[in-house]
This record gives C-alpha cells, structure tokens and sequence, in this order.
C-alpha cells in the first residue's frame, strides 16, 4: 500500500520524497488499516459474552454514538449520530457493546442506508427482539468538501424493523426520545437519502 501512496503523492504534483511527506504513505496505511478494520471484525467475539437473557420487554434505546466512516464512492469521511432502540424478546445485548457494533461496520468502505441496516440486521439476528430501530444522521465530507450541495450534506437514514415498523406508536415515542437535531421532514422507513453522497460525480 506504501508504494501506492507514494505514486498517488506524485501524481497529485507532490514530490514523496521531500521531508514532510517521506513518512506519509506508512502513516496513510496505517490510518486505512484501523478506518477499515472492521471487515477483519467478528462480531459474535464482539458481542461475545454480552448477550443476557431476560424478562423485560421495555424499549433499550442508546442513543449519541459517534461514529466515522468512509464513503465509498469517494473514500472521503462521513461521520456524525448513530441512535439504536430496540425491544428485548428473550435477550438483550451488554449496552457497551451496542456502540462496538456500530464500529464493526463503520470502519468499512459504506453508503449510509447500507451501514444502517447492517446494523439494524445485526441486531434482529443476534437476539431477535420484538423490533429494532437505527438512525443514524451524518455530515458527508464528500458533498461539503467538494462544495457539491453544500447546505444537503447532511442525511438522515434509518431502518425499522418489527415494532418500530408495524407500530407508528412505538416509532412515534423512539423519534420523540432521540430528537433529530436535523429538520428532515418524516423519517421514512429505509429511507434512500437523496441528499447524501450517492456517487453521482
Ligand atoms: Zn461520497
């Protein structure tokens, strides 16, 4: 990967070997090896051992958890709010682990709708609850930075499942506690967010 980043500092104009850049290729791979670690993750040693059973059918919700990612049309950061709710059946899942799971498929090359359901999905597999809910709501560096519908680079995208799908009430009292900082009008179920990157250029 070294020998790629170097070809890449020449053809952007730069020259590798001036001083500021001569350890710049092992730290750029160092920097993608942790930023896309999570397709080595396995999740059931993520979630090892945090998986309990109980008799307790309330709605978990854990909201606020930063995550960053890497958009992959451009490989350029997208990063922001990940709210994850769901309603235990027979398990629920360590809420430590919660945001783990979240950085096993963030640290991967994503489109935001794909890494909301993966999550969501994750979640129905492992302890197959009554329902779950992901928002996740992000700033796309890839629109803001390359000035492409600057004021749209903010998405919200969510997936529900069970409850949260078939329940407006239950979907109702989730939004309500989660609070989108976003005015995006009327979260819609796996909604595509036209408004993130969708690698049209
Ligand atoms: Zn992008």
């Amino acid at each position: 990967m070294q020998d790629l980043i170097r070809q890449l500092l020449a053809e952007l104009g730069e020259d590798p070997s001036r001083e500021g850049l001569r350890d710049t290729p092992k730290r750029v791979e160092k920097a993608y090896r942790f930023l896309t670690s999570g397709y080595d993750a396995d999740i059931d040693r993520v979630l090892n051992n945090a998986l309990f059973s109980v008799d307790y059918s309330e709605m978990v919700i854990v909201k606020d958890i930063d995550f960053y990612s890497l958009c992959e049309h451009h490989l350029l950061p997208f990063f922001g709010k990940c709210h994850v709710a769901y309603i235990p059946s027979t398990k629920v899942i360590g809420l430590s682990k919660i945001p783990r799971l979240v950085d096993v498929f963030a640290r991967r090359l994503q489109v935001q709708e794909r890494l909301t359901n993966q999550i969501a999905d994750t979640i129905r597999e492992k302890i197959k609850p009554l329902g779950v809910a992901v928002v996740m709501e992000a700033t796309h560096l890839c629109m803001s930075m390359r000035g492409v519908e600057k004021q749209n680079s903010f998405a919200v995208t969510s997936a529900m499942q069970g409850a949260f799908r078939d329940n407006a009430r239950t979907r109702m009292e989730f939004l309500e506690l989660i609070k989108l900082r976003s005015a995006v009008p009327g979260v819609r179920d796996g909604a595509a967010a036209s408004y993130a990157c969708v690698g049209d250029d």
